[in-house]
Protein backbone atom coordinates (compact mmCIF):
# COMPACT_ATOMS: atom_id res chain seq x y z
CA UNK A 1 0.00 0.00 0.00
CA UNK A 2 1.76 2.97 -0.72
CA UNK A 3 -0.90 5.68 0.25
CA UNK A 4 1.11 9.29 1.59
CA UNK A 5 0.11 11.18 4.40
CA UNK A 6 -0.67 14.00 1.91
CA UNK A 7 -3.36 11.31 -0.40
CA UNK A 8 -4.85 10.34 2.95
CA UNK A 9 -5.57 13.99 4.13
CA UNK A 10 -7.39 14.22 0.60
CA UNK A 11 -9.55 11.34 0.77
CA UNK A 12 -10.57 11.46 4.07
CA UNK A 13 -11.13 15.19 3.41
CA UNK A 14 -13.24 14.45 0.31
CA UNK A 15 -15.08 11.90 2.52
CA UNK A 16 -13.50 8.94 0.11
CA UNK A 17 -13.32 7.46 3.36
CA UNK A 18 -13.19 7.43 7.17
CA UNK A 19 -10.46 7.41 9.81
CA UNK A 20 -11.79 4.41 11.37
CA UNK A 21 -11.94 2.61 7.40
CA UNK A 22 -7.88 3.53 6.95
CA UNK A 23 -7.00 2.93 10.07
CA UNK A 24 -8.75 -1.02 10.29
CA UNK A 25 -6.38 -1.24 6.93
CA UNK A 26 -3.57 -0.49 8.35
CA UNK A 27 -4.53 -2.45 11.52
CA UNK A 28 -4.99 -5.26 9.28
CA UNK A 29 -1.65 -5.01 7.20
CA UNK A 30 0.34 -4.73 10.55
CA UNK A 31 -1.78 -8.16 11.63
CA UNK A 32 -0.55 -9.80 8.77
CA UNK A 33 3.24 -8.36 8.38
CA UNK A 34 4.49 -7.51 11.71
CA UNK A 35 5.19 -11.42 12.58
CA UNK A 36 7.49 -11.21 9.27
CA UNK A 37 9.10 -7.42 10.23
CA UNK A 38 8.69 -6.89 13.99
CA UNK A 39 8.28 -3.32 13.32
CA UNK A 40 6.36 -2.88 15.98
CA UNK A 41 6.56 -3.30 20.10
CA UNK A 42 3.36 -2.89 20.82
CA UNK A 43 0.51 -2.37 18.34
CA UNK A 44 -2.43 0.03 20.13
CA UNK A 45 -5.32 -0.64 18.08
CA UNK A 46 -8.28 -0.36 20.69
CA UNK A 47 -6.40 3.27 21.15
CA UNK A 48 -6.46 3.91 16.93
CA UNK A 49 -9.81 2.71 16.43
CA UNK A 50 -10.91 5.31 19.68
CA UNK A 51 -8.81 8.12 17.86
CA UNK A 52 -9.72 7.34 14.74
CA UNK A 53 -14.20 7.65 15.68
CA UNK A 54 -13.04 10.94 17.53
CA UNK A 55 -11.30 12.34 14.07
CA UNK A 56 -14.45 11.43 12.44
CA UNK A 57 -16.42 13.18 14.32
CA UNK A 58 -14.08 16.16 14.37
CA UNK A 59 -14.14 16.37 10.58
CA UNK A 60 -17.74 15.60 10.72
CA UNK A 61 -18.47 19.23 13.07
CA UNK A 62 -15.69 20.98 10.45
CA UNK A 63 -12.91 20.98 12.63
CA UNK A 64 -10.59 19.29 10.84
CA UNK A 65 -7.02 19.77 10.34
CA UNK A 66 -4.60 18.28 7.90
CA UNK A 67 -3.57 15.33 10.34
CA UNK A 68 -6.51 15.28 11.63
CA UNK A 69 -7.66 11.02 11.81
CA UNK A 70 -4.50 10.20 10.07
CA UNK A 71 -2.45 7.12 11.32
CA UNK A 72 1.22 7.34 12.51
CA UNK A 73 3.70 5.10 14.27
CA UNK A 74 5.85 6.26 17.32
CA UNK A 75 8.91 5.00 17.84
CA UNK A 76 9.12 3.76 21.12
CA UNK A 77 11.07 6.10 23.13
CA UNK A 78 8.50 8.74 23.13
CA UNK A 79 6.14 9.05 26.28
CA UNK A 80 2.76 7.76 25.58
CA UNK A 81 0.54 8.40 28.21
CA UNK A 82 -0.75 4.86 29.79
CA UNK A 83 1.01 2.99 27.13
CA UNK A 84 4.21 1.18 27.32
CA UNK A 85 7.23 2.73 26.47
CA UNK A 86 10.25 0.25 26.24
CA UNK A 87 12.92 1.85 24.63
CA UNK A 88 13.58 -1.70 23.15
CA UNK A 89 15.15 -2.66 26.50
CA UNK A 90 14.13 -5.04 29.43
CA UNK A 91 15.19 -2.51 32.05
CA UNK A 92 11.56 -0.38 30.29
CA UNK A 93 9.80 -3.73 29.46
CA UNK A 94 7.12 -2.74 32.05
CA UNK A 95 7.07 0.72 32.25
CA UNK A 96 3.66 2.83 31.39
CA UNK A 97 4.54 5.98 30.64
CA UNK A 98 2.36 8.27 32.92
CA UNK A 99 2.86 11.38 30.84
CA UNK A 100 2.86 11.82 26.80
CA UNK A 101 5.84 13.11 25.26
CA UNK A 102 5.42 16.94 23.64
CA UNK A 103 5.51 15.36 20.39
CA UNK A 104 2.77 12.57 20.83
CA UNK A 105 0.88 15.80 22.63
CA UNK A 106 0.88 17.93 19.48
CA UNK A 107 0.25 15.23 17.37
CA UNK A 108 -2.49 14.18 19.77
CA UNK A 109 -3.79 18.01 19.63
CA UNK A 110 -4.35 17.91 15.45
CA UNK A 111 -6.15 14.70 15.70
CA UNK A 112 -3.52 12.23 14.47
CA UNK A 113 -4.06 8.80 15.06
CA UNK A 114 -1.35 6.24 17.15
CA UNK A 115 -1.30 2.68 15.65
CA UNK A 116 1.36 1.95 18.03
CA UNK A 117 5.33 2.34 19.11
CA UNK A 118 8.18 1.30 16.85
CA UNK A 119 11.14 -1.77 17.83
CA UNK A 120 14.61 0.24 17.97
CA UNK A 121 18.05 -0.54 18.86
CA UNK A 122 17.99 -0.37 22.57
CA UNK A 123 17.65 3.11 23.96
CA UNK A 124 18.36 4.07 20.36
CA UNK A 125 22.11 2.85 20.31
CA UNK A 126 22.87 1.00 17.36
CA UNK A 127 22.87 1.73 13.02
CA UNK A 128 21.43 -1.44 12.64
CA UNK A 129 17.97 -2.30 14.42
CA UNK A 130 19.82 -5.95 16.35
CA UNK A 131 20.19 -4.42 19.40
CA UNK A 132 16.68 -4.66 20.58
CA UNK A 133 15.19 -7.05 23.57
CA UNK A 134 12.31 -8.10 21.24
CA UNK A 135 14.49 -9.03 18.15
CA UNK A 136 15.57 -7.14 15.07
CA UNK A 137 13.56 -5.70 12.84
CA UNK A 138 13.74 -6.94 8.67
CA UNK A 139 14.15 -4.83 5.92
CA UNK A 140 10.92 -4.79 3.82
CA UNK A 141 13.09 -4.99 0.41
CA UNK A 142 15.08 -7.94 2.01
CA UNK A 143 14.21 -9.62 4.64
CA UNK A 144 17.60 -10.80 5.32
CA UNK A 145 18.75 -7.75 5.77
CA UNK A 146 18.71 -4.68 8.46
CA UNK A 147 16.80 -2.30 8.03
CA UNK A 148 19.20 0.34 9.95
CA UNK A 149 18.97 1.68 13.36
CA UNK A 150 18.05 2.75 15.40
CA UNK A 151 14.66 3.81 14.16
CA UNK A 152 14.65 0.94 12.21
CA UNK A 153 11.11 -0.18 13.25
CA UNK A 154 9.12 2.88 12.22
CA UNK A 155 11.34 3.28 8.84
CA UNK A 156 10.73 -0.24 8.06
CA UNK A 157 6.69 0.25 9.11
CA UNK A 158 6.67 2.83 6.48
CA UNK A 159 8.34 1.19 3.61
CA UNK A 160 6.02 -1.69 4.02
CA UNK A 161 2.78 0.78 4.36
CA UNK A 162 1.94 -0.25 7.66
CA UNK A 163 1.83 3.50 8.43
CA UNK A 164 1.82 6.11 6.31
CA UNK A 165 4.15 8.11 8.36
CA UNK A 166 5.82 7.58 11.83
CA UNK A 167 8.46 9.41 14.22
CA UNK A 168 11.99 8.76 15.02
CA UNK A 169 15.14 10.01 16.75
CA UNK A 170 18.25 11.02 15.65
CA UNK A 171 21.76 10.86 17.52
CA UNK A 172 23.60 9.96 15.07
CA UNK A 173 22.18 9.23 12.19
CA UNK A 174 18.81 7.48 13.32
CA UNK A 175 16.25 8.57 11.11
CA UNK A 176 18.67 9.76 7.75
CA UNK A 177 20.32 5.93 7.79
CA UNK A 178 17.33 3.53 8.30
CA UNK A 179 15.29 6.15 6.09
CA UNK A 180 18.15 5.25 3.17
CA UNK A 181 18.47 1.51 4.16
CA UNK A 182 14.45 1.20 3.77
CA UNK A 183 13.62 3.78 0.88
CA UNK A 184 11.92 6.07 2.79
CA UNK A 185 12.21 9.76 3.14
CA UNK A 186 13.18 11.01 6.55
CA UNK A 187 14.41 14.33 8.25
CA UNK A 188 16.64 15.51 11.11
CA UNK A 189 15.70 19.02 12.12
CA UNK A 190 18.27 21.41 13.20
CA UNK A 191 18.93 20.49 17.22
CA UNK A 192 16.60 22.42 19.48
CA UNK A 193 13.62 22.50 16.32
CA UNK A 194 12.11 19.97 17.96
CA UNK A 195 11.05 19.07 22.21
CA UNK A 196 13.18 16.44 23.47
CA UNK A 197 10.29 16.48 26.66
CA UNK A 198 9.45 13.03 27.08
CA UNK A 199 11.63 12.13 24.75
CA UNK A 200 13.77 9.50 26.66
CA UNK A 201 17.39 10.70 26.49
CA UNK A 202 20.59 8.89 25.03
CA UNK A 203 22.78 11.89 24.17
CA UNK A 204 20.92 14.75 24.98
CA UNK A 205 23.07 17.19 23.37
CA UNK A 206 22.87 15.16 20.10
CA UNK A 207 19.29 13.87 19.84
CA UNK A 208 16.42 15.00 18.27
CA UNK A 209 13.04 14.02 17.14
CA UNK A 210 11.71 14.08 13.01
CA UNK A 211 9.57 12.46 10.58
CA UNK A 212 9.97 9.52 8.16
CA UNK A 213 7.14 9.29 5.53
CA UNK A 214 7.35 8.28 1.67
CA UNK A 215 7.78 11.54 0.65
CA UNK A 216 8.84 15.39 1.39
CA UNK A 217 5.72 16.73 1.17
CA UNK A 218 4.70 14.45 4.21
CA UNK A 219 7.69 14.93 5.79
CA UNK A 220 6.73 19.24 5.62
CA UNK A 221 3.40 18.43 7.41
CA UNK A 222 4.37 15.95 10.36
CA UNK A 223 7.53 18.49 10.98
CA UNK A 224 5.02 21.05 11.26
CA UNK A 225 3.19 19.29 13.95
CA UNK A 226 6.60 18.69 16.01
CA UNK A 227 8.41 21.51 15.39
CA UNK A 228 8.17 24.36 17.94
CA UNK A 229 9.29 25.74 21.30
CA UNK A 230 8.62 23.94 24.38
CA UNK A 231 9.38 25.44 27.86
CA UNK A 232 9.77 22.27 29.11
CA UNK A 233 12.55 21.69 27.15
CA UNK A 234 15.92 24.56 28.54
CA UNK A 235 17.30 23.61 24.91
CA UNK A 236 14.60 24.08 22.42
CA UNK A 237 14.32 26.78 20.36
CA UNK A 238 12.67 30.04 20.18
CA UNK A 239 13.37 30.32 16.53
CA UNK A 240 10.09 30.77 14.81
CA UNK A 241 8.73 27.87 12.94
CA UNK A 242 7.66 28.55 9.02
CA UNK A 243 5.17 27.26 6.85
CA UNK A 244 7.17 23.97 5.58
CA UNK A 245 4.15 22.90 3.06
CA UNK A 246 3.99 27.17 1.72
CA UNK A 247 7.49 27.03 0.30
CA UNK A 248 7.29 23.50 -1.82
CA UNK A 249 7.60 24.11 -5.54
CA UNK A 250 9.59 26.96 -5.62
CA UNK A 251 12.23 26.82 -8.12
CA UNK A 252 15.71 25.36 -6.78
CA UNK A 253 17.58 27.37 -9.98
CA UNK A 254 20.86 29.05 -8.79
CA UNK A 255 20.53 26.88 -5.40
CA UNK A 256 24.23 26.37 -4.70
CA UNK A 257 24.61 22.69 -3.79
CA UNK A 258 28.27 21.77 -2.60
CA UNK A 259 29.95 18.02 -2.29
CA UNK A 260 32.03 17.28 0.02
CA UNK A 261 35.08 15.55 -1.33
CA UNK A 262 35.35 13.49 1.75
CA UNK A 263 32.29 12.17 1.66
CA UNK A 264 32.81 10.60 -1.96
CA UNK A 265 36.81 9.19 -1.35
CA UNK A 266 37.27 5.64 -0.08
CA UNK A 267 34.93 4.19 1.83
CA UNK A 268 31.83 4.76 -0.28
CA UNK A 269 30.65 1.66 -2.64
CA UNK A 270 30.91 2.61 -6.33
CA UNK A 271 27.48 1.72 -6.98
CA UNK A 272 26.01 3.92 -4.36
CA UNK A 273 28.51 6.66 -5.70
CA UNK A 274 26.87 6.01 -9.31
CA UNK A 275 23.36 6.44 -8.33
CA UNK A 276 24.13 9.82 -6.27
CA UNK A 277 25.79 11.20 -9.39
CA UNK A 278 22.63 10.40 -11.60
CA UNK A 279 20.21 12.22 -8.95
CA UNK A 280 23.24 15.00 -8.97
CA UNK A 281 22.65 15.37 -12.52
CA UNK A 282 18.77 15.60 -12.03
CA UNK A 283 19.10 18.20 -9.59
CA UNK A 284 21.88 20.11 -12.51
CA UNK A 285 18.78 19.78 -14.63
CA UNK A 286 16.87 21.22 -12.07
CA UNK A 287 19.06 24.71 -12.14
CA UNK A 288 20.92 23.86 -9.13
CA UNK A 289 24.88 24.81 -8.91
CA UNK A 290 27.30 21.99 -8.08
CA UNK A 291 30.56 22.19 -6.56
CA UNK A 292 33.04 20.99 -4.23
CA UNK A 293 33.59 21.95 -1.24
CA UNK A 294 35.92 20.27 1.82
CA UNK A 295 34.71 18.86 5.16
CA UNK A 296 38.76 18.47 6.29
CA UNK A 297 37.88 17.25 9.41
CA UNK A 298 35.01 14.46 8.35
CA UNK A 299 37.55 11.53 9.25
CA UNK A 300 37.62 12.61 13.20
CA UNK A 301 33.54 12.88 13.59
CA UNK A 302 33.46 9.11 14.20
CA UNK A 303 35.79 8.76 17.17
CA UNK A 304 34.65 12.41 18.55
CA UNK A 305 31.10 11.55 18.36
CA UNK A 306 31.77 7.94 20.25
CA UNK A 307 33.04 9.64 23.17
CA UNK A 308 30.36 12.40 23.46
CA UNK A 309 27.61 10.01 22.52
CA UNK A 310 29.15 7.52 25.57
CA UNK A 311 29.63 10.21 27.92
CA UNK A 312 25.91 11.60 28.01
CA UNK A 313 24.54 8.05 27.56
CA UNK A 314 26.44 7.10 31.01
CA UNK A 315 24.94 9.88 32.73
CA UNK A 316 21.14 9.76 31.44
CA UNK A 317 21.37 5.91 31.68
CA UNK A 318 22.15 6.20 35.54
CA UNK A 319 18.09 6.89 36.65
CA UNK A 320 17.68 3.27 35.69
CA UNK A 321 18.35 1.95 38.80
CA UNK A 322 16.68 -0.90 39.56
CA UNK A 323 14.30 1.79 42.09
CA UNK A 324 12.29 4.39 40.09
CA UNK A 325 11.68 2.62 36.98
CA UNK A 326 11.01 -0.67 35.04
CA UNK A 327 12.86 -3.54 35.79
CA UNK A 328 13.70 -4.59 39.20
CA UNK A 329 16.13 -8.17 39.96
CA UNK A 330 14.68 -11.09 42.54
CA UNK A 331 15.20 -10.89 46.19
CA UNK A 332 18.08 -8.17 46.45
CA UNK A 333 20.17 -8.91 49.30
CA UNK A 334 21.49 -4.91 49.41
CA UNK A 335 21.29 -1.82 48.15
CA UNK A 336 24.25 -2.19 46.07
CA UNK A 337 22.96 -5.98 44.81
CA UNK A 338 20.18 -4.34 43.45
CA UNK A 339 21.54 -1.69 41.46
CA UNK A 340 24.44 -4.49 40.12
CA UNK A 341 21.66 -7.22 39.29
CA UNK A 342 18.80 -4.88 38.19
CA UNK A 343 21.26 -2.94 35.86
CA UNK A 344 23.41 -6.28 35.16
CA UNK A 345 20.29 -8.18 34.02
CA UNK A 346 17.98 -4.95 32.46
CA UNK A 347 20.69 -3.52 30.02
CA UNK A 348 21.64 -5.32 26.89
CA UNK A 349 25.11 -5.79 25.55
CA UNK A 350 25.78 -2.82 23.47
CA UNK A 351 24.63 -0.20 26.20
CA UNK A 352 26.36 -1.68 29.02
CA UNK A 353 29.84 -1.19 26.82
CA UNK A 354 28.75 2.48 26.38
CA UNK A 355 28.15 2.48 29.75
CA UNK A 356 31.36 1.55 30.35
CA UNK A 357 33.24 3.81 27.72
CA UNK A 358 31.40 6.97 29.28
CA UNK A 359 32.21 6.35 32.88
CA UNK A 360 35.75 5.77 31.86
CA UNK A 361 35.72 8.78 29.28
CA UNK A 362 34.12 10.92 32.80
CA UNK A 363 36.62 9.37 35.25
CA UNK A 364 38.62 12.19 37.07
CA UNK A 365 41.97 10.95 35.67
CA UNK A 366 40.50 10.58 31.84
CA UNK A 367 38.25 13.36 31.30
CA UNK A 368 40.93 15.82 29.56
CA UNK A 369 42.24 13.17 27.31
CA UNK A 370 39.30 11.95 25.74
CA UNK A 371 36.26 14.45 27.00
CA UNK A 372 37.71 17.59 26.84
CA UNK A 373 38.98 16.66 23.46
CA UNK A 374 36.25 15.22 21.96
CA UNK A 375 34.50 18.52 22.65
CA UNK A 376 37.58 20.49 21.14
CA UNK A 377 36.95 18.38 17.70
CA UNK A 378 33.67 19.08 18.22
CA UNK A 379 34.44 22.53 17.74
CA UNK A 380 36.41 22.01 14.21
CA UNK A 381 33.69 19.94 12.90
CA UNK A 382 30.99 22.53 13.39
CA UNK A 383 33.58 25.28 11.72
CA UNK A 384 34.04 23.06 9.20
CA UNK A 385 30.33 23.70 8.54
CA UNK A 386 29.88 27.09 8.93
CA UNK A 387 33.14 27.62 6.31
CA UNK A 388 31.31 25.31 3.90
CA UNK A 389 27.74 27.53 4.33
CA UNK A 390 29.54 30.52 3.58
CA UNK A 391 29.96 28.82 0.07
CA UNK A 392 26.86 27.33 -0.34
CA UNK A 393 23.34 26.44 0.46
CA UNK A 394 22.97 23.04 0.81
CA UNK A 395 25.51 19.99 1.10
CA UNK A 396 25.00 16.98 -0.70
CA UNK A 397 26.26 13.51 -0.29
CA UNK A 398 25.68 9.63 0.49
CA UNK A 399 23.26 9.02 3.69
CA UNK A 400 25.59 5.65 4.05
CA UNK A 401 28.56 3.62 2.94
CA UNK A 402 26.27 0.83 1.87
CA UNK A 403 23.38 -0.24 1.06
CA UNK A 404 21.48 -2.53 3.82
CA UNK A 405 23.83 -5.21 5.10
CA UNK A 406 22.95 -8.92 6.21
CA UNK A 407 21.38 -9.45 9.66
CA UNK A 408 24.33 -10.35 11.93
CA UNK A 409 27.03 -9.06 9.25
CA UNK A 410 28.78 -6.80 11.63
CA UNK A 411 26.85 -7.53 15.27
CA UNK A 412 30.25 -9.08 16.17
CA UNK A 413 32.18 -5.87 15.42
CA UNK A 414 31.35 -2.60 16.83
CA UNK A 415 33.35 -0.82 15.47
CA UNK A 416 32.71 -1.68 11.33
CA UNK A 417 29.06 -0.89 12.53
CA UNK A 418 30.02 2.67 14.10
CA UNK A 419 31.55 3.47 10.74
CA UNK A 420 28.01 3.18 8.92
CA UNK A 421 27.41 6.68 10.26
CA UNK A 422 30.65 8.18 8.88
CA UNK A 423 28.82 10.58 7.10
CA UNK A 424 25.37 11.22 9.35
CA UNK A 425 27.32 11.51 12.64
CA UNK A 426 28.85 14.99 12.02
CA UNK A 427 25.47 17.31 11.64
CA UNK A 428 24.63 16.30 15.00
CA UNK A 429 28.13 17.29 16.53
CA UNK A 430 27.03 20.58 14.84
CA UNK A 431 23.40 20.72 15.37
CA UNK A 432 22.38 21.17 11.78
CA UNK A 433 19.46 19.73 10.05
CA UNK A 434 19.67 17.13 7.47
CA UNK A 435 17.13 14.31 5.42
CA UNK A 436 17.46 11.26 3.61
CA UNK A 437 15.85 10.49 0.35
CA UNK A 438 15.69 7.59 -2.01
CA UNK A 439 17.63 8.11 -5.23
CA UNK A 440 17.84 4.63 -6.71
CA UNK A 441 18.56 0.84 -5.73
CA UNK A 442 21.71 -1.10 -6.02
CA UNK A 443 21.61 -4.87 -6.58
CA UNK A 444 17.46 -4.13 -5.30
CA UNK A 445 18.07 -2.52 -2.30
CA UNK A 446 17.52 1.31 -1.61
CA UNK A 447 20.05 3.67 -1.99
CA UNK A 448 19.58 7.28 0.04
CA UNK A 449 21.23 10.92 -1.06
CA UNK A 450 21.64 12.90 2.29
CA UNK A 451 20.75 16.37 1.97
CA UNK A 452 22.30 19.13 4.77
CA UNK A 453 20.65 22.35 5.62
CA UNK A 454 22.47 25.10 7.14
CA UNK A 455 20.66 25.96 10.76
CA UNK A 456 16.77 26.07 10.86
CA UNK A 457 16.61 25.80 6.96
CA UNK A 458 14.94 22.90 7.24
CA UNK A 459 12.54 24.65 4.74
CA UNK A 460 15.25 24.49 1.80
CA UNK A 461 15.74 20.92 2.59
CA UNK A 462 12.64 19.80 1.98
CA UNK A 463 12.07 22.27 -1.11
CA UNK A 464 14.87 20.67 -2.58
CA UNK A 465 14.09 16.92 -1.78
CA UNK A 466 10.50 17.85 -3.13
CA UNK A 467 11.65 19.43 -6.08
CA UNK A 468 13.65 15.95 -6.67
CA UNK A 469 10.91 14.26 -6.01
CA UNK A 470 8.73 15.99 -8.27
CA UNK A 471 11.30 14.77 -11.23
CA UNK A 472 11.58 10.97 -9.86
CA UNK A 473 9.10 8.14 -8.35
CA UNK A 474 12.04 6.57 -6.13
CA UNK A 475 10.14 7.30 -3.46
CA UNK A 476 7.12 6.10 -4.43
CA UNK A 477 8.31 2.40 -5.41
CA UNK A 478 6.85 -0.46 -2.66
CA UNK A 479 8.25 -3.62 -1.70
CA UNK A 480 6.57 -6.45 -3.73
CA UNK A 481 5.87 -8.61 -0.70
CA UNK A 482 4.07 -5.46 0.95
CA UNK A 483 2.08 -4.09 -2.77
N1 LIG B 1 24.52 4.68 15.26
C1 LIG B 1 24.67 5.76 16.19
C2 LIG B 1 24.81 5.20 17.59
O1 LIG B 1 24.76 4.03 17.72
C3 LIG B 1 23.54 6.70 16.11
C4 LIG B 1 22.30 6.19 16.71
C5 LIG B 1 21.22 7.24 16.78
O2 LIG B 1 21.21 8.18 16.00
N2 LIG B 1 20.36 7.09 17.75
O3 LIG B 1 24.98 5.89 18.51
Amino acid sequence: MAATVSEISRGLEAGEFSSVEITQEYLERIDKHNPTLNCFISVTGEIALEQAKTADTVRAEGNADRLTGIPLAHKDLFCTDGVRTSCASRILDNFIAPYDATVIEKFRAAGAVMLGKTNMDEFAMGSSNENSYYGHVANPWNISRVPGGSSGGSAAAVAAGLAPGATGTDTGGSIRQPAALCGVTGIKPTYGRVSRYGMIAYGSSLDQGGPFARSAEDCALLLQTMAGFDQRDSTSSEEAVPDFSATLGESIEGLRIGLPKEYFAEGLDGKIAGVIETAIDELRRLGAEICDISLPNTGLSIPTYYVIAMAECSSNLSRFDGVRFGYRCDNPVDLEDLYKRSRGEGFGAEVKRRIMIGTYALSAGYYDAYYLKAQQLRRLIKQDFQQAFSEVDLILGPTTPETAFSIGAKTDDPVSMYLQDIYTISLNLAGLPGMSLPVGFSDGLPVGMQLIGNYFDEARLLNTAFAYQQVSDWHLRVPEAFK
